[in-house]
């Protein structure tokens, strides 16, 4: 079972939107759990106080190696990784998510003000994992996005596994457009292949939409794409709608 642990200073913001849907319904189905370990438990004195001013001074306050320590040592070190939330962080990945979700689990830190003692992020060896090069106001979106997007990666959890393995990023390209009912809207047709019935027409088509789309979009992931350099998706592309 894929183990979730959170140490933060806002349990009551757990499962927030891990609590509905298919991720609720696996871990009613105990398929992942789900933990908090409430930092400020770990506080200092009658206040039970959790941050101080940085070092060296600057505005804001850090996040205590001492509190956020004995917070990390109240857990048993049973091999799962420990992830200390951070803009900082190597962004994460579906792939990163893929390899997580076949582990045991993962602990996380979710930050606050100005982001942890340095200290502790080597002493306690937690890998720093952003979701994206922008800055939260705590770390505790970044784990619920995490946690996310392991569990739902989870075998018994998305009904089709199928439609898993067809979307961004798995292919290292980004999804084709979609289409349902109704088939005529607002003057705008549905794809004439898409409704053919050949399947290895309509497999042609979504392919090189999702090339193009990703050349356009996502220069990063096409230049990383096997294929990528080599294709000529405008000059290949027949099957424009
Ligand atoms: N001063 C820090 C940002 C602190 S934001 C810096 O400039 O790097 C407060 C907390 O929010 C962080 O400790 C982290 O846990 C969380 N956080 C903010 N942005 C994040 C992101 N993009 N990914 C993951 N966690 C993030």
């Amino acid at each position: 079972m894929f183990k979730a642990s959170v140490i933060t200073l806002f349990p009551e913001a757990f499962p927030g939107p891990l609590g509905v849907s298919i991720i609720e319904r696996a871990r009613t189905e105990g398929l992942w759990s789900l933990e908090t370990v409430d930092l400020r438990a770990f506080g200092i004195g009658k206040h039970r106080k959790v941050d101080d001013p940085p070092a060296g001074g600057g505005a804001g306050l850090v996040m205590r190696a001492d509190v956020a320590a004995d917070a990390i040592d109240s857990l048993p070190d049973d091999g799962r990784p420990r992830l200390y939330m951070s803009p900082r962080g190597k962004p994460l990945t579906q792939a990163r998510a893929r390899s997580l979700a076949e582990g045991p689990g993962a602990v996380m830190l979710c930050g606050r003000f100005e982001g942890l003692d340095e200290r502790v992020i080597e002493a306690r060896n937690l890998e720093e994992v952003s979701i994206g090069d922008f800055v939260l106001a705590g770390g505790e979106i970044a784990a619920q996005a995490l946690i996310e997007s392991c569990v739902r990666l989870l075998p018994g959890v998305a009904g089709n596994q199928a439609s898993l393995e067809d979307e961004s990023f798995e292919s290292g390209l980004l999804e084709y457009p979609q289409y349902t009912l109704p088939r005529e809207w607002e003057g705008q047709g549905t794809p004439d292949v898409l409704l053919s019935g050949d399947h290895k027409r309509i497999a042609q088509w979504r392919r090189s939409r999702s090339e193009l789309l990703t050349k356009q979009r996502r220069p990063d992931l096409w230049a990383a794409y096997p294929q990528g350099p080599e294709f000529r998706a405008s000059e290949t592309d027949d099957e424009r709608d």
